[in-house]
């Protein structure tokens, strides 16, 4: 046992924490260690110090949490600090693994017994005891490290034995069993099934990444909707064709015609039969996706200009939707044009290896017209016939699989993800998983905003209840408890920020490698990029952790190439003295949400040190005023724009005046038609629309004398320095430097962006 190693128990009755045993020593790990185990309970900090002392802070921050007096008494009573003994760090585990690994009962736990082996072979099984689900958060054992590559994936489910999960993790069955262990499960044997939660917390904390395989065995299959997403070339009409459809549909029919964009819509057929549509077109939606795993896309609607034919995004959807084996539709559009051409698509998408089927392949050709409405008759023929050929089943019942296609703040409901259950049926009230979000659905509602207790495969719905806001293509997992959701979304977390903070060290050193061979290449244009990117500071505040996530996430939507909001911390309660000297160190602003207003104290010191304290109660609102301060602080991008328009009526000849020996020199005789022409500015000459010529103004005059100027109306003799090549009819531009600064956005949804 290593020296200097201690413990430290707290009683039961007055923590949300059994016990707590540490294996750091006290005197370098003993503070972050309290600290960490005591975060449910908010205190500040717990700073190094003796045994003793250890043993006063606790009491008294006891006392400050609890003010009863009971406790107190429980406190001063219950903390022991034995100075030899050593146990394995198990934070949050159960009061029997407390007795099993300290084989005594001092503290008053009692040991639970353990089975009696039966031990007549290697692999022998020991009587399975059922254990409660794991109830506080998941804080990860340090593991020594094997150098391996967190880019490897494995696959997971439901029931895997543990013995599986240490062949594919590739590590030891001892260390396996370890972290078992830890995550507050038995492992008792290498032939013990595991949740498929447990085992991706195992994968997690191991390195690697997973890949949850879902089993339909003895699920009942049903047909299912397909599910569409519209591809193709900018301005062939998939906005415009995604909007015709959507009329189409029942929430579009009961909402008279209006709908909001939600992500996704559902067209119903008088048949009963339906189709869904995913509502972000274009291949950005479409691959970020597929990035995460979601394959959610049934079949790709290939849409093509009628008059325009393919173009280089049309054959870019086509390789998409061929890696991902998903087959294509092909919608020709805008056949309603004169110039309307559709033959002549046809025939080159076949010559770009399409099989069309009127040439004996399988690809489906529908001819539209998304302005008028015509062909979507035909359209929606066409995907049912690809779905039956596909013959898409489901489980109906059982857990629901599901992705998330869209994600939002909205104002008064918080995050709001829009959904498409995959398998299985997703009730209201489960906790789920979602990425590395989590949340209890609190209310789902249909496309018709109707609220409703379940939805099915192919649905696309709106679920409310989540603490964060995810993103699209993740991935949404039911579990059995609050507890077990908190866990798996933070070891998510956590698995994200390690493979983000890997992912950097890779680049910072792959950066270095580059800069000692003097390559500059795209990653120091964009590491210049980034550095010429404005960072705004914010220190977050609000009244319940899950609102700080919230607030933080829908902060962070406000990020944009020109500023960075850079959150240095975040936390749950009013705007304090604390966060008003970090603010003043860091330059930061405060934002505070749904908390009281600051003591007078503290908004006194802010405005001596011209901190910035934003006090909401309404999410839009915050999101507004910190966008207008984004742009405020945004340095904008320069830009070249026309400052006034002259034409050019008369010319007048100065003989033998030119540059070249007996040449003429030309005086330009203009009228002021836009804006006002500058003399400091650049001069462009412009004839029959084109460039003919760019530089400075040489003389600008008014009736004889110099001037700066011109506006609108007026009349001018201009010359341009080295052009001499001046004709009647010919259009000169001034053109003038404006800084451009980002717009602050918002959409009727009550999305916002920063648009630069
Ligand atoms: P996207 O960039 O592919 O989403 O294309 P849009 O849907 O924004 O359409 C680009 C332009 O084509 C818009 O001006 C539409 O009005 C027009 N357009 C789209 N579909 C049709 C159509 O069927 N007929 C005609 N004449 N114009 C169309």
């Amino acid at each position: 046992m290593a020296a200097g190693r201690k413990v430290a128990y707290f009683p039961t009755i007055l923590m949300p924490y059994e016990f707590i045993s540490l294996n750091e020593s006290f005197e370098d790990g003993v503070s972050a260690s309290f600290s960490k185990a005591f975060t449910r309970c908010s205190i500040a900090s717990i700073s190094k110090c003796e045994t003793q002392d250890v043993a006063r802070v606790l009491s008294a921050s006891c006392r400050h949490l609890h003010g009863n007096s009971a406790a107190i008494i429980g406190a001063d009573k219950y903390f022991k600090f034995p100075a030899t003994r050593c146990l394995t760090r198990h934070f949050h585990a159960s009061l029997e693994l407390l007795a099993r690994h300290r084989g005594d009962d001092s503290m008053d736990l009692k040991s639970s017994k353990r089975p009696k082996v039966v031990t007549s072979g290697k692999f022998s099984k020991r009587k399975k005891e059922v254990k409660p689900a794991v109830e506080t958060p998941y804080v990860p054992p340090k593991l020594a490290r094997t150098g391996k590559s967190l880019d490897k994936t494995i696959e997971i489910f439901e029931g895997m034995t543990i013995v599986e999960l240490t062949k594919r993790c590739g590590e030891s069955i001892s260390t396996i069993e370890n972290i078992i262990t830890n995550v507050g499960e038995k492992a008792d044997s290498e032939f013990d099934s595991l949740s498929v939660d447990i085992a991706e917390l195992v994968a997690m904390e191991v390195g690697v990444n997973v890949c949850r395989m879902h089993s339909n065995e003895g699920g009942e299959m049903l047909p299912r909707p397909p599910v569409v997403t519209v591809m193709g070339h900018v301005d062939h009409g998939k906005t415009s064709l995604l909007d015709a459809l959507r009329q189409t549909s029942l929430a579009a029919k009961e909402a008279g015609g209006i709908t909001q964009h939600l992500g996704a819509f559902v067209v119903g057929m008088q048949s009963g039969a339906s189709i869904t549509f995913l509502d972000t077109p274009g291949h950005a939606a479409f691959s970020a996706m597929r990035a995460r795993g979601a394959a959610v896309t049934d079949v790709v609607v290939l849409v093509v200009a009628a008059d325009d034919g393919v173009m280089p995004q049309t054959l870019e959807a086509i390789a998409h939707a061929k890696s991902a084996n998903v087959p294509i539709v092909v919608a020709i559009n805008k056949c309603d044009k004169p110039d309307a051409n559709p033959e002549r698509v046809k025939i080159q998408l076949a010559s770009e290896g399409l099989p069309l089927e009127e040439m004996g392949g399988d690809v489906q050709v529908v001819e539209v017209s998304a302005i008028k409405g015509s062909g979507l008759d035909n359209l929606e023929d066409a995907l049912l016939l690809q779905a039956e050929l596909m013959d898409l089943k489901a489980r109906i019942d059982g857990s629901a699989q599901a992705y998330v296609v869209e994600a939002r703040v909205d104002k008064g409901r918080g995050p709001l993800a829009t959904a498409i259950v995959k398998a299985g049926t997703l009730l209201c009230g489960k906790y789920v998983v979602i990425g590395s979000e989590w949340g209890r659905i609190r209310c789902i509602r249909d496309t018709a905003r109707k609220v409703i207790s379940q939805a099915t495969p192919a649905m696309p719905i709106e679920i409310e209840g989540l603490k964060g806001l995810p993103m699209a293509g993740d991935d949404i997992v039911v579990v059995e408890s609050e507890e077990r959701a908190k866990m798996l979304s933070e070891g998510r977390k956590k698995k994200a920020e390690k493979d983000r903070l890997k992912k950097l060290e890779d680049d910072r050193q792959k950066l270095e490698q580059e800069m000692l061979e003097g390559e500059e290449n795209e990653e120091n244009a964009d590491e210049k990029e980034r550095s010429k990117r404005v960072e705004v500071p914010i220190i977050v505040k609000a009244d319940v952790q899950g609102t700080v996530q919230a607030v933080s996430d829908a902060l962070k939507t406000l990020n944009s190439p020109q500023v960075y909001l850079k959150i240095i911390h975040a936390g749950v309660g009013p705007v304090s003295q604390s966060d008003v000297d970090m603010a003043a160190a860091c330059d930061a602003c405060v934002v505070g949400f749904n908390v009281r207003n600051p003591p007078a104290e503290v908004t006194l010191a802010a405005t001596q040190a011209k901190i910035k304290i934003k006090l909401h109660q309404v999410i839009y609102h915050l999101l507004e005023d910190i966008g207008n301060f984004i742009v405020e602080k945004a340095p904008g991008t320069l830009e070249t724009q026309v400052g006034g328009e002259a034409e050019v009526l008369n010319i007048f000849a100065v003989k033998g005046k030119g540059k070249n020996k007996g040449e003429d020199l030309k005086i330009a005789g203009c009228r002021v038609m836009d804006g006002r022409l500058t003399k400091a500015s650049i001069i462009r000459l412009l004839r029959s629309g084109e460039v003919v010529y760019e530089g400075c103004c040489a003389s600008l005059k008014r009736e004889q004398r110099d001037v700066d100027a011109v506006g609108k109306g007026n009349e001018c003799g201009l010359m341009i320095e080295d052009c001499n090549d001046l004709q009647v009819g010919d259009v000169v531009q001034c053109l003038v430097n404006v800084n451009r600064k980002p717009k602050f956005v918002s959409s009727e949804s009550g999305a916002v962006r920063i648009e630069c």
